[in-house]
C-alpha cells in the first residue's frame, strides 16, 4: 500500500523552476533514498513532501491530500528532519525532543507521563541520555543532528522524512542512526524517505533509489540498477568503481583518474 505519494511536483522558488514534474512514492515499511548531485533539488523535494513548501502537483498521505490538512494533522502523519534546521539555543535537549510530542497533545494540554517516556526512550536509543539537560546551543554538530532525529522519532508519525541525516555523524553514530531507522521500518512499518549523499550508504539501506538531477528524475529503482558506474559518471562527473556485496548491494568507490 502506498503511504505517501507525490505526483507531478513542480516547485518554483524566486522565479526559478527547481523541481519540474517529479513523482515519488513509498509504501509502509519501505525506504526510498533520494540521491543526486548538489543542487539537484533533493531538499526541495523533501520539503514539498513535508508540506512546508508551495508547489504544483499533489502530495497525498494514505490517499488524503496534504494540502487539505492542518499543520497538526500533518505532523501526526509526517515527521521531518530538515537539512538546515533552526535550533533554539537556550532550550534543553530533553525539552526540544519533547516538542516532537506536540501534535499528539490535546488543545492547551501539557505533556504527560507517556510523552516523557517516549522522549526518554528515543534519547536512550540515540545515545543522548547523558545530554538530556544540555542546552541546544552547547551541542556539537553531530550531537545536534542526532537530537534533531530524536525529535522526529518522538513524533511517532508513520512517515519519516530525513534530509541528509548522517552528514555530521561519525561512523559509529551513522551506523547507529541508520540501523535504528531500519529497525523501526521493519518492526513498526515506518515509511522512510531520506536523502543521503553517500551513495554506498543509500544503496545499503534503501529499497529503492530516486536519482534527481536538475529537478527531474533521471533514474529510479533498486540500488543495483541505479548505482551503475556509467550513470554516476554522467550525472556526478565522478569516476567510480562499483562493486557488489554478497547480498547484491552496490559499493561505490571513487577511483583516481589514471588509477
Ligand atoms: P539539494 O538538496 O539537492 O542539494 P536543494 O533542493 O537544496 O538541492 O536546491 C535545489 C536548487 O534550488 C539549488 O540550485 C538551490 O540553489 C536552489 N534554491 C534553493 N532555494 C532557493 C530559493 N529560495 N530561491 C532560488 N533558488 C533556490
Ligand atoms: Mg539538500
Amino acid at each position: 500500500m502506498t503511504v505517501i505519494s507525490a505526483r507531478g511536483v513542480v516547485v518554483t522558488l524566486d522565479g526559478n523552476r527547481i523541481l519540474t514534474g517529479v513523482d515519488a512514492s513509498a509504501g509502509a515499511g519501505e525506504w526510498l533514498a533520494v540521491i543526486g548531485p548538489n543542487g539537484a533539488g533533493k531538499s526541495t523535494l523533501l520539503r514539498t513532501l513535508a508540506g512546508v513548501l508551495r508547489h504544483e502537483g499533489e502530495v497525498t498521505v494514505d490517499g488524503a491530500p496534504l494540502g487539505g490538512m492542518s499543520p497538526r494533522e500533518r505532523a501526526r502523519r509526517i515527521a521531518y528532519a530538515p537539512q538546515q534546521p533552526v535550533l533554539p539555543s537556550e532550550v534543553a535537549v530533553f525539552d526540544y525532543v519533547l516538542l516532537g510530542r506536540t501534535p499528539h497533545l490535546g488543545y492547551l494540554a501539557r505533556e504527560g507521563r507517556h510523552d516523557r517516556d517516549v522522549t526518554r526512550d528515543v534519547l536512550r536509543r540515540l545515545d543522548l541520555t547523558g545530554l538530556a539537560g544540555r542546552r541546544m546551543g552547547a551541542l556539537s554538530g553531530g550531537e545536534a543532528q542526532r537530537v534533531l532525529i530524536a525529535r522526529a522519532l518522538a513524533q511517532e508519525a508513520a512517515v519519516l522524512l530525513l534530509d541528509e541525516p548522517t552528514t555530521a555523524l561519525d561512523l559509529g553514530h551513522q551506523q547507529q542512526v541508520l540501523e535504528l531507522i531500519d529497525g523501526l521500518r521493519r518492526d513498526d512499518g515506518l515509511t522512510v524517505i531520506s536523502t543521503l549523499h553517500d551513495l554506498t550508504l543509500a544503496g545499503q539501506y534503501a529499497d529503492r533509489l530516486l536519482l534527481l538531477v536538475d529537478g527531474r528524475t533521471v533514474a529510479e529503482g533498486p540500488p543495483a540498477r541505479v548505482l551503475e558506474a556509467a550513470t554516476i559518471a554522467r550525472h556526478y562527473g565522478a569516476r567510480v568503481r562499483v562493486e557488489t556485496d554478497p547480498d547484491g548491494r552496490p559499493q561505490v568507490r571513487l577511483v583516481r583518474p589514471g588509477g
